[in-house]
């Protein structure tokens, strides 16, 4: 099972196995602790595809692409 998550660091949504105990951002360069009460899960899912397809869903929800976030 995946995970699709947002780093309480830095705001970067990405996917990881469930079953990790730690992540790491490409944000931030964080290890982020997989604690479903510490960190905003937006998704989870059987296979990899299904996470990858989420966060790039979210993304684009975002806005997310190359160059700084917008700030609100
Ligand atoms: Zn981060």
């Amino acid at each position: 099972m995946y995970i699709v998550f947002i780093c309480p660091n830095c705001g970067t949504p990405r996917y990881a196995e469930a079953g990790q105990k730690t992540a790491l951002c490409f944000g931030c360069g964080r290890q982020i602790r997989l604690d479903p009460g510490r960190i905003r899960i937006l998704f989870r899912g059987e296979g990899r595809q299904e996470a990858v397809e989420a966060l790039r869903r979210y993304k684009m929800r975002r806005g997310v692409g190359p160059g700084p976030p917008p700030s609100r």
